[in-house]
């Protein structure tokens, strides 16, 4: 096959203990799925059907190592949102949320960098996300840990702090929807494909970062990521 262009690169993340990397699909975000974060946003935390939005396979940023994104032209508000990232290795539609582990290729932890004000404008003029949520680089995605050698982690603190100071902090367990739930109500809607990753959420403590922070995000058993941001 003869192409027209150069073909974009392929986004890929690091896979913990292995030379062989992870070939990124598409990305997939939960929106509110932890209640405390849903009430910080305004919004009822009751146990609606979950709800997701999308970033460009591009926006990922392999975090694996201290890492640096810039600060995102036409924002004023700038944040951080860690996420338990969930990759998919196998691909299938309604899948039923018995088998949904059977799915998952491995974990990871992520950042959903959000320009707050142009995602809170959209939302309430009724308009897409997406020039909130799916910009370059909005995704850094740390090494990814695989199902086979770690499980399928359904406790762990998840946590953020910016320049050493807290911010975020929760449990996975606190999931609205679960890691199952998630992969099967997205399976009803959208043939998973090897290679799809679902970030599944931020608990409560999201918050503006400026140039020159650095923010340190963690979930136990999973490792931390460091990532600077750049004027
Ligand atoms: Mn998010």
């Amino acid at each position: 096959m003869k192409l027209a262009l150069e073909a974009p690169p392929l986004p890929t993340l690091t896979i913990a203990g292995r030379e062989e990397r992870f070939p990124v699909n598409r990305v997939f975000c939960v929106g509110r799925n932890y209640a405390a974060h849903a009430r910080e946003m305004g919004k009822d935390p009751d146990r609606e059907p979950p709800f997701f939005f999308m970033k460009p396979a591009a926006a990922v940023v392999d975090a694996a190592s201290p890492t640096s994104v810039p600060y995102p032209v036409k924002t004023k508000n700038y944040h951080h949102e860690i996420e338990l990232v969930i990759a998919i290795g196998r691909g299938g539609r309604d899948i039923p949320v018995e088998q949904a582990l059977d799915h998952v290729y491995g974990y990871a932890v992520g950042l959903d960098m959000t320009r707050r004000d142009l995602q809170l404008d959209a939302r309430d003029k009724g308009r897409p996300w997406e020039f909130g949520k799916s910009f370059a680089q909005s995704a850094p995605i740390g090494a990814l840990h695989r199902a086979e050698d770690i499980g399928h982690p359904a406790q762990a603190a998840i946590t953020l702090t910016v320049n050493g100071q807290p911010r975020q902090g929760s449990d996975i367990a606190k999931l609205i929807w679960s890691v199952s739930e998630c992969v099967a109500y997205l399976s009803e809607y959208e043939a998973l494909e090897p290679g799809d990753i679902i970030m599944t959420g931020t608990p409560e403590g999201v918050n503006a970062v400026v140039a020159g922070d650095v923010m340190v995000g963690e979930v136990q058993g999973l490792g931390a990521i460091e990532v600077r941001v750049t004027g």
